[in-house]
């Protein structure tokens, strides 16, 4: 018996469905796009539950005639190429005719559409690949296609979609993309019956600070070349406006949004030395190119296109970004306009010279001296004068090695003036603490040193993990190496502590329980500054606002892309700026959006901590040294970072002593 036979109609466009349509977004996508190849100047777009319920698009094109609309359905249906060498002239969005078969494959779906020549309407009813109902009706010329409960029918489908808000942004994103490469036309968006944003048609520059925002326009440089490979237009940021994450940047090829990675590297290249390491220009640039020269046959969801001749125009796309940096630089930097200049007295010879800045210290401070170690470093000392031999039995093998490498030292030291001095002077000698690292026999020379004092083993596995005795931290001193380390003796050995990690995890847990307890400290900002930031974000940090509460960042949308902030964390340093430390927390958010939200708390509490932690290469004083690890200290884990950074490296006795 043959077993092969062809797929029902409805299978085969729900499998190819799978391709086209993956997500509300991806059906504004196609649907925007038949909206401008149908020539609309006003596209108008409704959403429910962020695209899941209800995917609207209102259009004033040309309309469909009824018979074409029925048509429209079918796969492989479209007015737009007739012949494959249509593929290499095209001038519209679409052409595959796959786009609404697909839809309607996975989704239930009305559309009304009239032409201007027409009377009457069409209103077709569609339901997964059939055609529900046909009628006549009175409709304004356009098309108006309303796309309902997407996947109703593939349940599986449906349970992969993302949160809402992700699904929101991703819609935002691609009505953000058509709506740039189509400057003139007008664009509105209402979700769940809020009117979101309204776009009138104007210039690529216009449409910019619309979707974007408007401080954006003093930034823009623009951009321009036209010769016969092509033609670009557009606008790089300037460099001081370059971003570390979240920068914007939009390439366009015949007003069809398309990512280059490698166009990418030449943009980036002119800005090389003119911006911080790590962080990226903002550019929006439309490639205008013979169709012919380009291939934009790749799959419909992919964004990358393929160009003749690319080196070539990679050379004039970096030709045409430098000139227009040249011309940027060449304006002063300096704003002359005294405004802003601050006020600086006149010199005044009469007037009181102010007093001479003065330090405070001790010129008595020795460090070592009241070392309680160092008594017993001379004991010690006193110890091996007297069993000069070495080789006596008691002495363990390890103790011996050790103990002979410290005896020659301590010979040689004795030349040179007293042992507290020669400490003194030199960073290099063995310090006090560095005599514990030999075995058990010589350690308990130190039984009298309440830092070292033996105690019973705990039986907390825990306990192998670096400790300190907190009790006795009035007796600890501190070291600083490389104003990154702090070094601290313990029982077992010696403890190197990375301050920032320290620092990093000490915050962490601070941030963690003001978001797991809901309460956050937030310093009121008496003039609050906006936030600008793109549509498509706007879903995103909304959803993060409450943990940015409990982090104390005190946001209010006013709508548009614009975020009143009220307050910030009381403890955040003033250097930190406030818009880049809320654009972080928006791409973890970004980054995030598909785990469950206690990763995302932890994420956005570590971000800040990160932000906010002392950077190794600060200076500690001795008193911030031992607050920093007691702090540490009192954490339930202090050996790891929760992203698993070491904080704590313990180097143990018998590490130190094999040095010897
Ligand atoms: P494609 O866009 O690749 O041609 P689609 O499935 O998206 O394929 O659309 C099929 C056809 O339906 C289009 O070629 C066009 O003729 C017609 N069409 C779709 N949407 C509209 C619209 N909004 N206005 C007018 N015609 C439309
Ligand atoms: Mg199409």
């Amino acid at each position: 018996m043959d077993i092969i036979h062809l797929l029902p109609d409805s299978v085969a466009n729900q499998i190819a469905a799978g391709e086209v349509v993956q997500r509300p977004a991806s059906v504004i996508k196609e649907l925007l796009e038949n909206s401008i190849d149908a020539g609309a100047t006003q596209v108008q777009i409704i959403l429910r539950e962020s695209g899941k319920e209800l995917i609207q698009v209102i259009d004033n094109g040309k309309g469909m005639s009824p018979t074409d609309a029925r048509m429209a359905f079918e796969r492989h249906a479209t007015s737009k190429i007739t012949k494959a060498a249509d593929l290499f002239a095209l001038h519209t969005m679409g052409f595959r005719g796959e786009a609404l078969a697909s839809i309607v494959a996975v989704a239930e779906l009305d559309v009304r559409t009239r032409r201007p020549e027409d009377e009457s309407g069409v209103h077709l009813r569609m339901a997964g690949s059939r055609l529900v109902s046909q009628e006549a009706t009175v409709c304004p010329v356009g098309t108006n296609i309303e796309v309902r409960n997407l996947f109703y029918n593939v349940p599986a489908r449906r349970n992969f979609l993302k949160s809402n808000q992700t699904e929101l942004s991703n819609v935002i994103t691609e009505i953000q993309h058509v709506a740039l490469a189509y400057p003139h036309v007008e664009f509105s968006f209402t979700h769940n019956d809020a009117p979101q944003f309204q776009w009138p048609g104007g210039t690529f520059k216009q449409r910019i600070l619309q979707v974007f925002n408007k401080s954006l326009g003093q930034q823009l440089i623009p951009i321009g070349v036209d010769n016969e490979l092509m033609k670009i237009e557009g606008f790089v940021g300037q460099p001081e406006c370059a971003r570390k994450k979240g920068a914007l940047q939009y390439f366009f090829v015949n007003n069809r949004y398309m990512r280059h990675p490698y166009f990418n590297k030449a943009v980036a290249e002119c800005f090389q030395g003119l911006i911080p390491e790590g962080s990226s220009p903002n550019f929006f640039i439309n490639l205008s190119v013979d169709p012919a020269t380009i291939d934009v046959n790749v799959h419909p969801t992919k964004t990358e296109i393929k160009f003749q001749n690319e080196a070539a125009r990679w050379h004039i796309l970096m030709a045409t970004v430098r000139e227009a940096l040249g011309k940027f630089n060449a304006v002063p930097a300096i704003d002359f306009d005294q405004e802003d200049a601050p006020e600086i007295e006149p010199y005044d010879p009469s007037a009181p010279l102010p007093d001479e800045p003065k330090v405070n210290y001790n010129s008595d401070y020795n460090p070592f001296r009241k070392s309680s170690a160092l008594t017993n470093w001379q004991t010690l000392y006193a110890d091996f004068s007297a069993e000069k031999g070495e080789s006596k039995p008691a002495v363990s093998s390890s103790a011996s090695v050790g103990g002979g490498t410290l005896h020659s030292r301590l010979s040689s030291s004795l030349h040179s003036s007293s042992l507290v001095s020669r400490m003194n002077d030199s960073q290099e000698s063995v310090a006090p603490e560095g005599v514990q690292t030999l075995s058990s026999k010589l350690a308990t020379v130190f039984d009298d040193v309440p830092n070292y004092q033996e105690e019973a083993m705990p039986t907390d596995p825990k306990a192998s993990m670096p400790t300190l005795d907190l009790q006795k931290s009035t007796y600890r001193k501190y070291l600083q190496v490389a104003n990154a380390y702090i070094v601290a003796s313990s029982k077992k050995g010696m403890l190197l502590i990375d301050q920032h990690q320290a620092h990093v995890a000490i915050l962490y847990d601070r941030y963690i329980h003001q978001i797991q307890n809901r309460q956050g400290v937030t310093q009121q900002e008496l003039f609050p500054e906006v936030l600008e930031i793109p549509m498509c974000d706007v879903p995103i940090l909304e959803g993060i606002l409450p943990q940015l509460r409990f982090l104390g960042f005190d946001l209010d949308n006013l709508g548009g892309g614009s975020f009143a902030v009220n307050g910030k964390p009381a403890s955040l340093d003033k250097s930190i700026d406030i818009h880049e430390s809320i654009r972080q927390m928006l791409e973890i958010a970004k980054e995030e959006s598909n785990n469950l939200s206690q990763s995302l708390d932890s994420k956005l509490a570590l971000k800040l901590s990160r932000m906010q932690a002392i950077p190794r290469g600060k200076v500690l004083s001795e008193e911030e040294m031992a607050q920093l690890v007691d702090t540490l200290y009192e954490l339930p884990e202090h050996t790891y970072t929760p992203d698993g950074r070491v904080i704590v490296s313990q180097l143990s006795l018998e590490e130190i002593a094999s040095h010897f």
